[in-house]
């Protein structure tokens, strides 16, 4: 099963997963919880 999910924040597509998934153009780490659910949070910064 191989379903291209987008980046809630900007629609990029996303990389790696299943479980958490990287967009590469935002660098936002997505949870397939967090997409399964149409959660979108609110942006954190996340340190390198
Ligand atoms: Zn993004």
């Amino acid at each position: 099963m191989k379903t291209v999910n987008h980046c809630p924040r900007c629609h990029h597509e996303l990389d790696e997963g299943p479980i958490m998934y990287r967009c590469a153009n935002c660098c936002r780490a997505v949870y397939a919880a967090d997409l399964e659910n149409e959660y979108v949070a609110p942006l954190q910064p996340v340190a390198a």
